[in-house]
């Protein structure tokens, strides 16, 4: 049977946020999709306001809460990376503080409300208006890691990265590792990038979600496309950043395998006179995630290298 469908609004932190809500007659799993906790990742909203309108009519067990648009004040401004109210990134001020600045309220709001009552969170992402991407998933280390492992490869992409807590993790505050700290397992799926609504990206993440379906035994039927190959396990997330301002000008693509000591790319003066700063490749790898913009700022980051 399929399931029963409310389009409802859900106050977070004063801010009316469209709620898709799909309950199935048969007991099953909670999901918790979200998309949107970056304004300008479009071809995750998009296959998830697709996706939950499908699953409408599907034989459904348990019951699926799809956002589409988290974070509307940077969607409406469209603001990359941060929210225009306080400036701050979303995806890391999780698990939130109910009497901070409006980031830090609104991810406490949605904790509460959305992750902590799951059973599964799936965050979907891409690269963001200024960020070419190769797919992949990102999980973090915790009790419910063999679930969320589970989840990051049933979604299907070619990479997936587990994280641990620690200094040398490249990102904290996360919607999965607040999640993971619940014993909720939760992961990051990446595909897309640039501001775009690429059509191959927003088929990847409805055939991801339709994966992560199956493998929590709420749909019965295969994700379509079948059973790819599975994806190539990385330990390490690399964050490369440029000492000083300037032009930068990324040597390799995304998903392109680079050895150790290779060329990544280089920043330079605006002038175009000097080479500032040669980026190396601090360990062989997979570039996750380049900067397409040539512009950056002192400390700003250029690419994200995956690794063995
Ligand atoms: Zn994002």
């Amino acid at each position: 049977m399929a399931p029963t469908v409310s389009y409802r609004t859900l106050d977070l932190a004063g801010v009316g946020v469209p709620v898709i809500d799909l309950d199935a007659a048969q007991d099953g799993p909670r999901l918790v999709v979200l998309a949107g906790v970056h304004g300008c990742e479009y071809a995750p909203m998009a296959a998830v306001r697709r996706w939950a309108r499908e699953l409408g009519d599907r034989e459904l067990r348990g019951s699926v809460t799809a956002v589409p648009v988290l974070n509307l004040s940077a969607f409406r401004s469209r603001t990359p990376f941060v929210t225009p109210d306080d400036g701050k990134n979303l995806n890391r001020c999780f698990p939130g503080n109910p009497s901070g600045t409006f980031t830090e309220r609104l991810a406490d709001a949605a904790f509460r409300q959305l992750i902590a009552g799951a059973d599964a969170v799936i965050d979907v992402h891409a690269g963001d208006m200024v960020e070419a991407l190769e797919p992949f998933a990102l999980y973090d280390a915790g009790p419910a890691e063999a679930g969320a492992r589970e989840l990051a490869t049933a979604y299907g992409l070619g990479y997936v990265i587990r994280q641990e807590p620690g200094p040398d993790r490249a990102v904290g505050g996360t919607s999965s590792a607040a999640a993971a700290t619940l014993g909720i397992p939760a992961i990051i799926a990446e595909a897309g990038g640039c501001g775009l609504v690429e059509r191959a990206a927003v088929e990847t993440h409805v055939r991801g979600l339709n994966g992560v379906l199956a493998a929590l035994g709420m749909a019965g039927d295969p994700p379509p496309g079948g059973p790819g190959r599975g994806p190539t396990y990385l330990r390490r997330f690399l964050w490369l950043r440029c000492a000083d301002e300037g032009w930068w000008e990324p040597a390799v693509r995304p998903g392109e395998t680079v050895a150790e000591g290779q060329l990544l790319g280089t920043v330079s003066t605006l002038d175009g006179g000097r080479v500032l700063q040669s980026i190396t490749a601090p360990a062989p790898g997979v570039p996750m995630f380049v900067t397409s913009s040539p512009a950056v700022i002192a400390d700003g980051l250029l690419l994200g290298l995956g690794a063995e």
